[in-house]
Protein backbone atom coordinates (compact mmCIF):
# COMPACT_ATOMS: atom_id res chain seq x y z
CA UNK A 1 0.00 0.00 0.00
CA UNK A 2 1.28 3.82 -0.91
CA UNK A 3 1.13 5.55 2.33
CA UNK A 4 -0.13 8.19 0.60
CA UNK A 5 -3.02 6.29 -0.93
CA UNK A 6 -5.30 4.55 1.72
CA UNK A 7 -8.84 3.00 0.97
CA UNK A 8 -10.28 2.87 4.36
CA UNK A 9 -13.93 0.60 4.18
CA UNK A 10 -16.47 1.66 6.68
CA UNK A 11 -19.36 -1.29 8.41
CA UNK A 12 -21.78 -1.74 10.47
CA UNK A 13 -24.05 -4.63 11.29
CA UNK A 14 -27.24 -2.72 10.63
CA UNK A 15 -28.44 0.43 9.48
CA UNK A 16 -28.63 3.76 11.41
CA UNK A 17 -25.64 2.78 13.62
CA UNK A 18 -23.98 5.78 12.69
CA UNK A 19 -21.44 4.45 9.60
CA UNK A 20 -22.12 7.41 7.04
CA UNK A 21 -22.28 9.90 9.72
CA UNK A 22 -18.09 8.31 10.45
CA UNK A 23 -17.77 8.36 6.95
CA UNK A 24 -18.61 11.49 5.62
CA UNK A 25 -17.27 12.94 8.63
CA UNK A 26 -13.73 11.57 7.94
CA UNK A 27 -13.74 12.50 4.09
CA UNK A 28 -14.39 16.18 4.73
CA UNK A 29 -11.52 16.12 7.77
CA UNK A 30 -8.94 14.73 5.37
CA UNK A 31 -7.12 16.81 3.42
CA UNK A 32 -8.23 14.96 0.14
CA UNK A 33 -10.50 12.14 0.27
CA UNK A 34 -12.69 10.56 -2.19
CA UNK A 35 -16.08 9.40 -0.75
CA UNK A 36 -17.47 6.11 -2.59
CA UNK A 37 -20.81 5.44 -1.36
CA UNK A 38 -21.56 1.79 -1.77
CA UNK A 39 -25.02 1.56 -0.15
CA UNK A 40 -26.12 1.14 -3.28
CA UNK A 41 -29.82 0.58 -2.57
CA UNK A 42 -30.41 3.62 -0.34
CA UNK A 43 -27.42 5.77 -0.57
CA UNK A 44 -27.70 9.10 1.22
CA UNK A 45 -23.93 10.18 2.02
CA UNK A 46 -24.39 12.84 -0.91
CA UNK A 47 -27.47 13.84 1.39
CA UNK A 48 -24.54 15.61 3.26
CA UNK A 49 -22.18 16.19 0.82
CA UNK A 50 -24.38 17.71 -1.56
CA UNK A 51 -22.00 17.61 -4.33
CA UNK A 52 -21.71 20.34 -7.14
CA UNK A 53 -21.15 19.68 -11.44
CA UNK A 54 -22.55 15.74 -10.97
CA UNK A 55 -21.51 13.80 -13.96
CA UNK A 56 -23.65 10.88 -14.45
CA UNK A 57 -22.83 7.18 -16.02
CA UNK A 58 -25.09 4.25 -16.23
CA UNK A 59 -24.22 0.77 -14.99
CA UNK A 60 -25.50 -2.26 -17.56
CA UNK A 61 -25.21 -5.96 -17.36
CA UNK A 62 -25.42 -8.59 -19.88
CA UNK A 63 -28.84 -10.77 -19.83
CA UNK A 64 -29.78 -13.50 -22.19
CA UNK A 65 -32.24 -12.98 -24.83
CA UNK A 66 -33.62 -16.23 -26.89
CA UNK A 67 -34.14 -17.06 -30.66
CA UNK A 68 -37.06 -18.68 -31.04
CA UNK A 69 -37.02 -19.83 -33.85
CA UNK A 70 -33.55 -21.61 -32.82
CA UNK A 71 -34.82 -22.63 -29.49
CA UNK A 72 -36.08 -27.09 -28.77
CA UNK A 73 -37.16 -26.39 -25.85
CA UNK A 74 -34.45 -28.68 -24.28
CA UNK A 75 -34.96 -26.78 -21.13
CA UNK A 76 -30.98 -27.27 -20.52
CA UNK A 77 -30.50 -23.44 -19.78
CA UNK A 78 -33.82 -23.73 -16.95
CA UNK A 79 -31.49 -26.71 -15.71
CA UNK A 80 -28.83 -24.88 -15.51
CA UNK A 81 -29.44 -21.35 -14.23
CA UNK A 82 -29.07 -21.93 -9.97
CA UNK A 83 -30.98 -18.19 -9.75
CA UNK A 84 -34.04 -19.76 -10.95
CA UNK A 85 -34.64 -17.10 -13.51
CA UNK A 86 -35.34 -18.91 -16.58
CA UNK A 87 -38.22 -21.07 -17.23
CA UNK A 88 -39.84 -22.90 -19.69
CA UNK A 89 -43.98 -22.27 -19.79
CA UNK A 90 -45.98 -23.48 -22.56
CA UNK A 91 -43.55 -24.13 -24.97
CA UNK A 92 -41.82 -20.94 -24.74
CA UNK A 93 -38.55 -19.65 -22.64
CA UNK A 94 -39.27 -17.20 -19.77
CA UNK A 95 -36.73 -15.22 -18.99
CA UNK A 96 -36.71 -13.49 -15.82
CA UNK A 97 -34.72 -9.77 -16.29
CA UNK A 98 -34.41 -8.85 -12.57
CA UNK A 99 -33.55 -12.03 -11.02
CA UNK A 100 -30.92 -12.84 -13.85
CA UNK A 101 -27.31 -12.58 -12.06
CA UNK A 102 -25.33 -12.19 -15.66
CA UNK A 103 -23.22 -15.20 -15.02
CA UNK A 104 -23.23 -15.96 -18.92
CA UNK A 105 -23.54 -19.76 -18.24
CA UNK A 106 -27.03 -20.62 -19.74
CA UNK A 107 -25.66 -19.31 -22.95
CA UNK A 108 -22.73 -21.43 -22.52
CA UNK A 109 -25.05 -24.85 -21.79
CA UNK A 110 -27.46 -23.90 -24.89
CA UNK A 111 -26.60 -26.92 -27.36
CA UNK A 112 -28.62 -24.89 -30.11
CA UNK A 113 -27.24 -21.46 -29.82
CA UNK A 114 -30.42 -20.15 -29.48
CA UNK A 115 -29.19 -17.93 -26.65
CA UNK A 116 -27.26 -14.62 -27.12
CA UNK A 117 -26.75 -11.37 -24.82
CA UNK A 118 -28.11 -8.26 -24.57
CA UNK A 119 -27.43 -5.17 -22.76
CA UNK A 120 -29.65 -3.69 -19.60
CA UNK A 121 -29.56 -0.50 -17.36
CA UNK A 122 -29.25 -1.28 -13.91
CA UNK A 123 -28.40 1.80 -12.52
CA UNK A 124 -25.90 4.84 -12.20
CA UNK A 125 -22.84 5.99 -11.15
CA UNK A 126 -23.00 9.82 -10.27
CA UNK A 127 -19.74 11.78 -9.33
CA UNK A 128 -19.63 15.18 -8.41
CA UNK A 129 -17.69 17.30 -6.12
CA UNK A 130 -18.09 18.96 -2.50
CA UNK A 131 -15.18 21.07 -1.78
CA UNK A 132 -12.21 18.68 -0.72
CA UNK A 133 -14.16 15.60 -1.45
CA UNK A 134 -14.51 13.63 -4.63
CA UNK A 135 -18.10 12.37 -4.53
CA UNK A 136 -18.89 9.12 -5.80
CA UNK A 137 -22.86 7.65 -5.28
CA UNK A 138 -24.06 3.89 -6.93
CA UNK A 139 -27.67 3.86 -7.47
CA UNK A 140 -29.61 0.82 -8.01
CA UNK A 141 -32.62 0.66 -9.66
CA UNK A 142 -35.49 -0.93 -7.90
CA UNK A 143 -36.12 -4.52 -8.28
CA UNK A 144 -32.91 -5.18 -9.57
CA UNK A 145 -31.34 -8.67 -8.31
CA UNK A 146 -27.47 -7.34 -7.40
CA UNK A 147 -25.83 -3.72 -7.38
CA UNK A 148 -22.45 -5.63 -7.32
CA UNK A 149 -21.40 -4.39 -10.94
CA UNK A 150 -22.25 -0.73 -9.73
CA UNK A 151 -20.19 -1.30 -6.70
CA UNK A 152 -17.17 -2.33 -9.40
CA UNK A 153 -17.75 0.70 -11.46
CA UNK A 154 -17.74 2.92 -8.17
CA UNK A 155 -14.42 1.10 -6.96
CA UNK A 156 -12.63 1.51 -10.32
CA UNK A 157 -12.31 4.94 -9.47
CA UNK A 158 -8.56 5.51 -8.84
CA UNK A 159 -7.81 7.77 -6.18
CA UNK A 160 -5.16 11.09 -7.03
CA UNK A 161 -2.11 11.26 -5.02
CA UNK A 162 -2.04 11.95 -1.80
CA UNK A 163 -5.91 11.22 -1.63
CA UNK A 164 -7.47 9.08 0.97
CA UNK A 165 -10.54 7.31 -0.07
CA UNK A 166 -13.37 6.10 2.30
CA UNK A 167 -15.63 3.56 1.17
CA UNK A 168 -19.37 3.60 3.14
CA UNK A 169 -20.36 0.01 2.76
CA UNK A 170 -24.12 -0.97 2.78
CA UNK A 171 -25.00 -2.09 6.03
CA UNK A 172 -25.02 -5.91 6.94
CA UNK A 173 -22.51 -8.77 6.05
CA UNK A 174 -24.02 -9.84 2.21
CA UNK A 175 -22.26 -9.93 -1.16
CA UNK A 176 -22.44 -6.35 -1.84
CA UNK A 177 -20.24 -5.60 1.57
CA UNK A 178 -17.58 -8.55 0.77
CA UNK A 179 -17.54 -6.74 -2.74
CA UNK A 180 -17.32 -3.25 -1.15
CA UNK A 181 -14.37 -4.07 1.07
CA UNK A 182 -12.12 -6.03 -1.24
CA UNK A 183 -9.54 -3.55 -1.81
CA UNK A 184 -9.97 -1.54 1.62
CA UNK A 185 -6.68 -1.54 3.39
CA UNK A 186 -8.53 -1.23 6.38
CA UNK A 187 -12.08 -1.43 7.87
CA UNK A 188 -13.84 0.21 10.77
CA UNK A 189 -16.92 -1.10 12.22
CA UNK A 190 -18.96 1.01 13.93
CA UNK A 191 -21.18 -0.24 16.68
CA UNK A 192 -23.87 1.09 18.86
CA UNK A 193 -24.26 0.39 22.72
CA UNK A 194 -26.49 -2.48 23.18
CA UNK A 195 -27.05 -6.18 23.01
CA UNK A 196 -28.14 -5.73 19.10
CA UNK A 197 -25.39 -3.56 18.37
CA UNK A 198 -23.09 -6.05 20.15
CA UNK A 199 -24.51 -8.98 18.12
CA UNK A 200 -24.46 -6.50 14.52
CA UNK A 201 -20.82 -5.97 15.53
CA UNK A 202 -19.86 -9.62 16.07
CA UNK A 203 -21.25 -10.68 12.45
CA UNK A 204 -19.33 -7.66 10.71
CA UNK A 205 -16.10 -8.45 12.90
CA UNK A 206 -16.55 -12.19 11.07
CA UNK A 207 -17.05 -10.80 7.89
CA UNK A 208 -13.23 -8.48 7.93
CA UNK A 209 -11.90 -11.46 9.79
CA UNK A 210 -13.11 -14.07 6.98
CA UNK A 211 -11.01 -11.25 4.29
CA UNK A 212 -8.29 -11.44 6.92
CA UNK A 213 -8.94 -7.54 6.93
CA UNK A 214 -7.09 -5.14 9.37
CA UNK A 215 -9.30 -3.85 11.40
CA UNK A 216 -10.71 -1.56 14.54
CA UNK A 217 -14.00 -0.58 15.97
CA UNK A 218 -15.46 3.19 16.70
CA UNK A 219 -18.08 2.79 19.59
CA UNK A 220 -21.03 5.01 19.03
CA UNK A 221 -23.91 7.24 20.58
CA UNK A 222 -21.47 6.51 24.07
CA UNK A 223 -22.77 7.32 27.42
CA UNK A 224 -21.72 6.52 31.06
CA UNK A 225 -22.79 2.82 32.10
CA UNK A 226 -22.51 -0.73 30.15
CA UNK A 227 -21.44 -1.05 26.67
CA UNK A 228 -21.97 -4.34 25.16
CA UNK A 229 -19.68 -3.27 22.01
CA UNK A 230 -17.24 -2.66 23.92
CA UNK A 231 -17.21 -5.55 26.20
CA UNK A 232 -17.09 -7.67 23.23
CA UNK A 233 -14.07 -5.56 21.53
CA UNK A 234 -12.41 -6.23 25.04
CA UNK A 235 -12.75 -10.09 25.05
CA UNK A 236 -12.25 -10.61 21.47
CA UNK A 237 -8.69 -8.19 21.58
CA UNK A 238 -10.45 -6.00 19.08
CA UNK A 239 -8.47 -2.71 18.73
CA UNK A 240 -11.37 0.42 19.57
CA UNK A 241 -10.39 3.18 17.65
CA UNK A 242 -12.26 6.24 19.25
CA UNK A 243 -15.97 6.70 20.78
CA UNK A 244 -18.35 9.30 19.76
CA UNK A 245 -20.78 10.80 21.96
CA UNK A 246 -24.14 9.99 22.55
CA UNK A 247 -24.61 13.81 21.81
CA UNK A 248 -27.84 15.85 21.06
CA UNK A 249 -26.10 18.73 19.30
CA UNK A 250 -24.37 16.21 16.96
CA UNK A 251 -28.06 14.02 16.35
CA UNK A 252 -29.56 17.49 15.44
CA UNK A 253 -26.59 18.15 12.78
CA UNK A 254 -26.69 15.10 11.69
CA UNK A 255 -30.58 14.81 11.50
CA UNK A 256 -30.70 18.21 9.54
CA UNK A 257 -28.09 16.92 7.05
CA UNK A 258 -25.19 18.84 8.11
CA UNK A 259 -21.78 18.06 8.09
CA UNK A 260 -20.57 18.38 12.25
CA UNK A 261 -16.97 18.36 11.11
CA UNK A 262 -17.57 21.81 8.90
CA UNK A 263 -19.95 23.32 11.14
CA UNK A 264 -17.71 23.19 14.67
CA UNK A 265 -14.00 22.41 15.65
CA UNK A 266 -14.93 20.24 18.42
CA UNK A 267 -16.17 17.61 15.74
CA UNK A 268 -13.59 18.50 13.10
CA UNK A 269 -11.43 17.72 16.19
CA UNK A 270 -13.12 14.51 16.98
CA UNK A 271 -13.50 12.54 13.22
CA UNK A 272 -9.41 13.95 13.01
CA UNK A 273 -8.45 12.26 15.58
CA UNK A 274 -10.19 8.69 14.09
CA UNK A 275 -9.00 9.40 10.68
CA UNK A 276 -5.79 9.67 12.31
CA UNK A 277 -5.90 7.05 14.13
CA UNK A 278 -7.32 4.50 11.22
CA UNK A 279 -5.04 5.94 9.11
CA UNK A 280 -1.74 4.87 11.66
CA UNK A 281 -3.47 1.29 12.31
CA UNK A 282 -3.49 0.53 8.13
CA UNK A 283 0.48 1.50 8.02
CA UNK A 284 1.20 -0.04 11.08
CA UNK A 285 -0.17 -2.95 9.64
CA UNK A 286 1.42 -2.69 6.31
CA UNK A 287 4.59 -2.81 8.04
CA UNK A 288 3.89 -5.47 10.31
CA UNK A 289 2.22 -7.52 6.86
CA UNK A 290 4.15 -5.91 3.94
S1 LIG B 1 -27.13 -15.44 -17.27
FE1 LIG B 1 -26.89 -16.79 -15.49
S2 LIG B 1 -28.31 -15.97 -13.99
FE2 LIG B 1 -28.91 -15.09 -15.96
S3 LIG B 1 -30.46 -16.46 -16.76
FE3 LIG B 1 -28.51 -17.18 -17.57
S4 LIG B 1 -27.79 -18.74 -16.12
FE4 LIG B 1 -29.41 -17.57 -15.11
S1 LIG C 1 -30.86 -24.57 -23.70
FE1 LIG C 1 -31.22 -23.43 -25.59
S2 LIG C 1 -32.48 -24.77 -26.80
FE2 LIG C 1 -32.58 -25.56 -24.73
S3 LIG C 1 -34.41 -24.55 -23.85
FE3 LIG C 1 -32.63 -23.26 -23.38
S4 LIG C 1 -32.58 -21.77 -25.05
FE4 LIG C 1 -33.88 -23.45 -25.72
Amino acid sequence: MDKDIMKIAVLSGKGGTGKTLLSVNMAVVADKSIYIDCDVEEPNGHLFLKPKNISTEKVTVKIPVVDVELCNGCRKCVEFCKFNALAYIKDRLIIFDNICHSCGGCILVCPEKALTEKEKIIGEVQKGASSNVTVLSGILNIGEASGVPIIDRLLDEEPADESITIIDCPPGSACIVMESIKDADYCILVAEPTLFGAHNLSMVYELVKLFNKPNGVVLNKCEEGKNPSKDFCIKNNIKILGEIPFDIELGTLNSNGQIAARENSKYKDLFSNLLKKAAEEASNETVINP
